[in-house]
């Protein structure tokens, strides 16, 4: 059986950057970008070690780049010195100390502004704080918080004692939280008493609390509590400690604990669309390069931007593009504590206007919903000050894409189409802003110095043209290092012997097209073969979406057929009320009629199920192996701690 993936969604509109916008951007059109790529095929560790020169503060030079011996646990810089902290705030005392770091909007509208040299001495203070309970290099902390300046403080404070953080994202239950404490050793906890999403209180303390008294635990010496919601909740003396008593007294110094470079920064459990959730393992000095380059690059950051990433610091995104690039590069950015929807869908319209916010960062699960939730809504405010947007965690459909770029971005800001993984550490493919003609729904390039490729089963490319398996062929600096405590793991799944453990396999499929443009086509796990043709997912749920009448939203997966082989069968979200009865049958035969005509019958869903919504994980993404079992007919047995709205499913089975 081939692994090429074909593809059936023909999208030929390309919008090239504007002139203008290219003049200032940082890295300025096609040529400049070449040459960089072209650099880094002279030269490859050459051209990582003078960025890692140029960008990071080192207390002591690296003299080694990269490390192969050990393949495919790569070293990189290993020999060098430097505290990511230091990195992000000490370098702007002298410089910038009095400019904003963070412009905190809570859930109920009050806006916070922190300094560089405010947040260096809430960071100092809280780490010293941390080191006075014991807390040492290398131990682990579990960090369970609303979002927050506090929880930026709280990684960044890990960060300056050396410690390694782990952040679980605060919607996780306590099941979750104590399988994460126990797999990663933890031996410290920072949390809140609860927070604020929408208008409504949630607890966080409690979830910890039930968590360690779950056993296994015991090696939690000190849990810190920061009061966000004043509710009273039992402290266990003397375990747990409110984040006032910590910092009471500290000094606002704190001499940065130095760490070799590939001295873990943190551990990040990936969100499990796919499976068992895996402790993500991640460096200090190749990690924060990257962080700090595709700000450069990507966002095209400039001294006077203000920068916001809607993500959780739960999420990769929220450890790249809130906890550590926006800082180490200096900008002003936005976090804010709620929901896209509260008090209304205008919100983030409303905030992108309050703080004149440059460079917009969020993920087509938003827009989806934003969309269905009053797609004219963002016409009502002033969003002249944007000049970038970005997304992030799946495919976003042309259709999304189009009203993201002319209602939100006024069809005048380039969309940066970021296609990572919380292996990757950031960015890897994704068109420039000022380099190229973007290509709705695609992430069209990768990035100087990531050498990424589309290939058959045996490793083949397949070429422009053709689909197939996504790998990267090089190490890069801000890679994965390992599972946590399962290297095992980490090589068959990572550098399986497929492709001789030399490249690294991402687990989706792509595309490319004549032009070289690199598409996803969904993750390889949920690839579709209907009579013989291989067929991703995102091309025939953009051609539902496309539907934009009806559909707000798609998910297709296979079913195994006696006659194709395997069936399409589709999960759909409607514009309007779900139907049901005669309305839902003959709205079924529009869309099957709709996707026969828009990419043929060959991909036309057999079985069309409406669903108010569709599984999705805590952060968003539509989990389409309960689909799968689902449009089999068979109980659902696997892992589903990271599903956001079990009740959904019931609702999808009746349906049949
Ligand atoms: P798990 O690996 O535990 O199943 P996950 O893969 O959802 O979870 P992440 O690391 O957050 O966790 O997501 C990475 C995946 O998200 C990618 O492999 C890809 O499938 C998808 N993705 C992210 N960004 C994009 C993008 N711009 N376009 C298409 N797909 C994307
Ligand atoms: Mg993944």
């Amino acid at each position: 059986m081939s692994s090429t993936i074909e593809s059936v969604l023909q999208e030929t509109r390309a919008f090239p950057p504007p002139e203008a916008f290219v003049k200032q951007a940082n890295i300025s059109g096609m040529a400049a970008y070449e040459a960089m790529c072209n650099e880094a095929e002279r030269d490859f560790e050459g051209f990582w070690a003078r960025l890692a020169r140029e960008n990071l503060l080192w207390h002591k030079p690296f003299t080694r780049i990269l490390d192969e011996s050990n393949a495919p646990f790569f070293k990189w810089f290993e020999d060098g010195e430097l505290n990511a902290s230091y990195n992000c705030l000490d370098r702007h005392l002298k410089t910038q100390p009095d400019k904003i770091a963070i412009v905190f909007e809570a859930d109920d509208g009050k806006v916070t502004h922190v300094t560089y040299r405010q947040l260096y001495e809430k960071v100092c203070q809280f780490a010293n704080g941390l080191k006075k309970r014991g807390i040492a290099k290398g131990d682990r902390v579990l960090i369970y918080m609303p979002m927050s300046v506090e929880a930026i403080v709280a990684m960044q404070a890990c960060a300056r004692i050396g410690a390694t953080h782990s952040v679980v994202f605060g919607g996780f239950s306590a099941k979750s939280v104590q399988e994460r404490i126990v797999d990663a050793g933890a031996v410290a906890v920072i949390t809140a008493d609860g927070q604020f999403r929408g208008g409504k209180e949630i607890p966080l303390k409690p979830a910890i609390d039930e968590a360690l008294a779950m056993g296994g635990c015991e090696a939690i010496k000190s849990v810190v509590v920061y009061k966000r919601t004043g509710t009273s909740i039992p402290m266990t003396a003397p375990r747990d400690a409110w984040w006032s008593d910590v910092v009471a007294g500290q000094p606002t110094d704190c001499e940065p604990t130095w760490v070799g470079a590939e001295h873990p920064l943190f551990i990040l459990y990936t969100s499990g669309s796919t499976g068992k959730p895996k402790g993500v393992q991640h460096s200090t000095g190749g990690y924060l390069l990257h962080a700090m380059i595709t700000m450069k690059w990507v966002f095209d950051i400039k001294p006077k931007d203000i920068f916001w990433c809607t993500a959780d610091v739960g999420w990769v995104t929220g450890h790249t593009y809130i906890a550590y690039g926006p800082l180490a590069v200096g900008t002003t950015q936005v976090v804010f504590e709620g929901v896209p929807t509260y008090p209304d869908a205008g919100r983030f319209w409303k905030m992108i206007q309050d703080h004149k916010v440059n460079i917009f960062y969020t993920a087509p699960t938003a827009i989806r919903s934003l969309i269905k939730a009053g797609g004219d809504l963002p016409k009502n405010y002033d969003l002249k000050s944007l000049r970038i947007l970005g997304s992030v965690g799946e495919p976003i459909n042309p259709e999304a894409w189009r009203w993201y770029y002319e209602t939100v971005g006024g069809s005048r800001c380039p969309i940066v189409d970021t296609w990572w993984q919380t292996e990757t550490g950031g960015h890897m493919i994704t068109p420039l802003p000022g380099v190229h003609a973007l290509k709705p729904g695609s992430c069209q390039a990768p990035l100087p110095g990531v050498i990424a490729d589309i290939v058959d089963e045996t490793g083949h490319s397949v070429g422009n043209g053709k689909g197939g398996i996504l790998v990267i062929k090089k190490p890069w600096p801000s890679m994965i290092r390992t599972i946590w405590g399962d290297p095992e793991r980490f090589k068959k799944s990572y550098f399986p012997e497929d492709f001789q453990g030399k490249y690294y396999l991402a687990g989706d499929g792509a595309t490319k097209d004549e032009k070289g443009n690199i598409t996803i086509m969904g993750r390889i796990d949920d690839v579709l073969n209907v009579s013989g043709h291989r067929l991703g997912t995102m091309e025939i749920e953009s051609a539902l979406v496309s539907n934009s009448k009806l559909v707000a939203e798609a998910a297709v997966v296979g079913r195994p057929d006696d006659l194709t082989g395997e069936a399409v069968v589709a999960f759909v979200v409607t514009k309007g009320p779900r139907p049901s009865g005669e309305e839902a049958k003959a709205m079924a035969n529009e869309l099957r009629a709709w996707v026969a005509k828009e990419i043929g019958s060959i991909a036309k869903p057999k079985d069309i199920r409406f669903g108010d919504n569709l599984p999705k994980t805590r952060s968003g993404k539509i989990m389409r192996r309960l689909l799968r079992s689902i449009a089999k007919g068979e109980a659902i047995t696997q892992d589903v701690s990271t599903l956001e709205n079990p009740a959904i499913l019931d609702q999808l089975k009746q349906n049949l």
